[in-house]
């Protein structure tokens, strides 16, 4: 690892010596970044990284982050987090020459057409039907809460290509350009008040068997893969060291208190925070390291849980020692934001702490709710027994 960590350290160096933040545009730098195998650097080279271990690019960020360099997520979070490391995975060399520059420099940006008001946890039931026709699919169904597709190019779509098969072996994963005949988007507004996710209805769009991803019937393992790699997003949200990330909100909010007015109470509740999230890091080290050794685990929902549970305690925290002042908001008109509210703590940070408290009430439920997240750790960590059948 020692002579890997020291070539990422010096591409970073001659990347940010290239292209220095502050007098480079973003597109530009995250082309470089790209160009430089600093992008995912466990892809091969000429695809964006450098054929090195996953856990380096954790190093490539915190250093990219400290010299102050833009990061692609806020803007294609589903493009980085998730169609890059799917393509990886399962797609053709063609597909990832066309598609994984484009989603990591954000000229092109990604959604997610998995949800549909029938099936959210249950995923696997999902009805969006693809039938074959030439060298082509038509796909005919409606999809919901799909995050950013005011604003995206290209989608990735589970849909269901076998109606013979049983519900997992039925579907198939296609990339599917937004901007086709036949593809409607229309935004839902949310408690917020922004509309930052939408339905999106599909109607005879037809898709090229060459944007198929994986074989025919295999979509359930290929969603599998986009799904693991949602906790790649999730663990630059968590934050690498103590007081970053998550926990950063409560301990601002903590430090405006006036040492005079500072509640026993809450500074017990701080240290709460404080301890569930140091818990919540070295939770995911250890999974980082399990995985490395090639061990799988359920580690991913733990993460999950633990996530949503200390994100809205923060959230609570700040909206609580803010007083009534924090629970104004200062309009509600609905907007569709460019870039992704995320966690909700870049609003906490800014004093917008009714927002950020709205916002994270949707960290227990996007990315697998609190309770599917419990139904598979009672399972597969605890082993209880199924739920007798009335
Ligand atoms: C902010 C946000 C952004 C999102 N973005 C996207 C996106 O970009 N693309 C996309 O495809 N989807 C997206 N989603 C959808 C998300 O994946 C689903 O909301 C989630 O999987 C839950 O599905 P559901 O909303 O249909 O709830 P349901 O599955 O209907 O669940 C309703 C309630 O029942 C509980 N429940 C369901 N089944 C069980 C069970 N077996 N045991 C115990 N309890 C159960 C759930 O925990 C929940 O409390 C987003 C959601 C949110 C909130």
């Amino acid at each position: 690892m020692g002579d890997a960590t020291d070539l990422v350290l010096e591409r970073v160096d001659a990347l940010l010596h290239a292209h220095p933040p502050a007098t480079t545009e973003p597109a530009a730098f995250w082309a470089a970044q790209f160009d430089a195998g600093l992008a995912w650097v466990q892809f091969p080279e000429g695809r964006g990284g450098l054929g090195l271990d996953r856990e380096l690019q954790g190093v490539v960020n915190q250093h990219l982050a400290q010299a102050g360099a833009p990061r692609p997520e806020p803007v294609n979070l589903i493009g980085v987090s998730m169609a890059g490391p799917t393509l990886f995975e399962h797609g053709t060399p063609e597909q990832q020459d066309r598609y994984l520059r484009p989603a990591f420099t954000c000229a092109e940006t990604w959604c997610q057409l998995f949800s549909e008001p029938g099936a959210g946890s249950d995923l696997a039931s999902l009805a969006t039907k693809a039938v074959p026709d030439g060298d082509a699919w038509v796909v005919t169904g409606q999809k919901v809460w799909t995050t950013m597709a005011h604003r995206a190019d290209v989608a990735l779509l589970l849909a269901r290509s076998e109606a013979d098969q049983p519900k997992h072996a039925g579907l198939t994963y296609f990339i599917v350009d937004m901007h086709a005949p036949g593809v409607e988007v229309r935004p839902l507004r949310q408690i917020t008040g922004d509309a930052e996710y939408n339905e999106v209805f599909l109607d005879e769009v037809r898709v090229p068997d060459t944007q198929r991803i994986g074989p025919r019937g295999a979509g359930w393992r290929v969603a599998m893969s986009t799904l693991m790699n949602e906790r790649t997003g999730l663990s630059a949200a968590i934050g690498a060291q103590r007081g970053a990330g998550l926990i950063r909100p409560a301990l601002a909010a903590w430090a405006q208190v006036p040492e005079a007015e500072r509640r026993a109470v809450d500074r017990d509740r701080l240290a709460r925070l404080v301890i569930e999230a140091d818990i919540l890091r070295f939770t995911m080290e250890r999974s980082a390291q399990a995985e490395k050794r090639g061990v799988p685990g359920p580690a991913g929902s733990m993460i999950k849980l633990g996530f949503g549970m200390v994100g809205q305690g923060v959230a609570e925290f700040c909206l609580d020692i803010g007083g009534a002042a924090a629970a104004l908001v200062d309009h509600y008109d609905m907007l569709q934001p460019d870039r992704f509210t995320h966690t909700g703590d870049e609003e906490l940070m800014d004093g917008n702490v009714a927002k950020g408290f709205l916002v994270a009430q949707s960290l227990t439920i996007a990315g697998g709710t609190t309770n599917i997240n419990k139904n598979i750790l009672a399972d597969r960590v605890l082993r209880l027994p199924p739920e007798p059948r009335p």
